[in-house]
């Protein structure tokens, strides 16, 4: 067979032959605005043109610090194709991580919205390897004292329409970058090479995975600046699909409507993105009947959130799972022809676990006595290897820990069953070890979820002399049932669904759980506040 490269340059190429015009809707500061993708693919290469003569070159890092709009986007294939490294930067992050990330990887330029640039301002003593900075509003640039800035406007007025992208590249060089959200330490590097992106947007396209096409509409909710908003905007390049950004400081209200007025088929989001949506569709009416799939990851879905979704609303939900090393789509909850005649509770539970390894990659779930058994049961590490599954950290020692003979240990504790659903049990970290027996966070968490008062819940271990750990439920009440539900009333739920050692020691009511950048429970800080309480009891 012939050895020709698989380069992102045949993704925008392919959009603007095929599909010049279809719609890229952006949601920005200023309202909604609207391009084919014969004018973003000109604004593309005029932003190529303008950062080729700011001096970036091949292989040099371009660093983006954006929420999802068409600006996004065009950095997403101007600086690759041009043979640069697409750097995304999670604008969330600490300063401190933000100036670390920036540093480590050693961004060129950055390229920064304008609400986020006094976070740039704040922190410029510390970066100073950027040359210029690029700040992307659809008004003038406000007030900062840092130099070399420009606007990004003005440099594509000048830029080329026509500046040609490269077709020569290697396709093992890197095209894009984005650093973990970080739980403990510093975050870690990881490097998207060009063939890996292609790859792993061809897995999105498959009917059994996402199958993201041309007659969709995708709204990412997922940020373009974490893990490429799980690929999508790569794959409905490619693919022609008509792609609605949400751009910043949205909420669930404009959400539902995006999703409404553009007739959105495909969204992608962590689960509490779509507990708010859940919550905004219940009260208020919006005509969401041009959903067909809800892609939920990043952490585990609440089966009770995913039957309201499927059952009360009609909205099909799809669970998949995958980590930022992973580009990030590894396992997907697809059911099997078979299915179809399972009774619905049951389609539930396979809806609920994370689902089957996506075509292109390998698994292997390593146990205490070596690979586990397929029944549902065991536990063990899961590990994956694949063209679209990082190799290393980027220039880090912690590389070791996590990449093992030729395998990413990913740190997810799963089972699998006889028909090879995967089910993420906890994080290795996360898992509560009560005298010697292992209790899964996550199903508690699940399980509450599910009690009809609950906001959101979170199970940590609290140190126990006896046990050694023990669980301890963190719950946040829905605001109309504060103050009428018990500790009892929890326990009392929790008591037939589980063995009767998993029961939680205790239930802590709380008004908030805290959250990484991403919109995952942050179980660190988590636990250290349950210990201050229990202390202060
Ligand atoms: P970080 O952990 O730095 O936020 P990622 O976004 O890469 O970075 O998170 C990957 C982790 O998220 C996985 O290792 C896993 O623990 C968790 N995760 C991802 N998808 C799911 C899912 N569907 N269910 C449960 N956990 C998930």
């Amino acid at each position: 067979m012939m050895q020709t490269p698989l380069l992102l340059t045949q993704m925008i190429e392919r959009a603007e032959k095929y599909f010049p015009k279809k719609e890229i809707v952006s949601r920005t500061e200023s309202g909604i605005q609207r391009f084919t993708y014969k004018q973003w693919g000109e604004r593309t290469r005029r932003l190529a043109s303008a950062l080729h003569k700011l001096g970036v070159r091949e292989g040099d890092k371009v660093g983006t610090l954006a929420w999802n709009h068409h600006r996004h986007l065009e950095a997403y294939f101007a600086i690759p194709c041009s043979g640069a490294v697409l750097h995304t930067i999670n604008i969330r992050l600490s300063p401190q991580h933000i100036s670390y990330i920036i540093n480590h990887a050693g961004d060129k330029v950055l390229l920064i919205d304008s609400d986020i640039l006094p976070l740039i301002d704040k922190i410029k003593d510390s970066i100073q390897g950027v040359e210029a900075f690029i700040v992307m509003t659809d008004g003038e640039v406000p007030k900062t004292s840092l130099e070399n800035v420009y606007h990004y406007e003005e440099l594509l007025s000048e830029g080329d329409p026509s500046f040609s992208f490269r077709t020569d590249l290697d396709e093992n060089a890197p095209a894009g970058m984005c650093y973990t959200s970080a739980t403990t330490g510093n975050p870690k590097g990881v490097i998207y090479s060009h063939r890996g992106i292609v790859l792993h947007a061809m897995a999105l396209g498959l009917a059994d995975t996402t199958g993201v096409c041309e007659k969709d509409t995708a709204l990412p909710v997922v940020p373009m600046f974490h893990v490429n908003a799980w690929g999508l905007p790569f794959a409905s390049v490619w693919f022609g699909t008509k792609q609605v950004l949400p751009g910043p400081y949205f909420t669930p209200g404009i959400l539902a409507k995006l999703m409404q007025d553009e007739k959105v088929t495909i969204t992608a989001g962590v689960p509490t993105i779509w507990l708010g949506l859940l919550n905004e569709i219940e009260q208020n009416e919006y005509d969401l009947s041009s959903l067909r799939s809800i892609l939920c990851g990043g952490s585990a879905a609440p089966r009770g959130m995913i039957k309201a979704f499927e059952e009360r609303f009609g909205i099909p939900f799809m669970h998949a799972y995958g980590m930022t090393e992973t580009s990030p789509l590894a396992v997907i909850a697809a059911s099997k022809s078979y299915h179809a005649d399972l009774p619905a509770d049951e389609k539930l539970d396979l809806k609920a676990k994370q689902g089957i390894l996506v075509p292109g990659l390998e698994m292997k779930i390593i146990g205490k006595d070596g690979e586990v058994a397929w029944d549902g049961k065991e536990m063990g590490e899961l590990a994956l290897r694949g063209p679209w599954i990082a190799s290393e950290y980027y220039q880090d020692e912690r590389s070791q820990d996590a990449f093992r003979d030729g395998w990413l240990y990913t740190g997810d504790v799963v089972t699998i069953d006889e028909e090879g659903y995967i089910k993420i049990v906890d994080r290795t970290k996360d898992l509560i070890k009560s005298g010697g027996e292992w209790i899964s966070s996550v199903d508690l968490e699940n399980a509450l979820m599910a009690h009809e008062d609950i906001f959101e819940a979170a199970v940590v271990a609290v140190p126990h002399e006896q046990w050694q750990e023990r669980p301890v439920a963190c719950v946040v009440l829905k605001e109309s049932s504060r103050g009428k539900v018990t500790k009892e009333d929890i326990l009392d739920f929790l008591k037939p669904q589980f063995a009767k050692w998993w029961i939680p020691d205790d239930v802590l009511f709380m008004s908030e759980i805290p959250k990484t950048s991403v919109g995952k429970f942050l179980k660190r800080t988590l636990r250290d506040q349950v210990q201050d309480k229990i202390k202060q009891v």
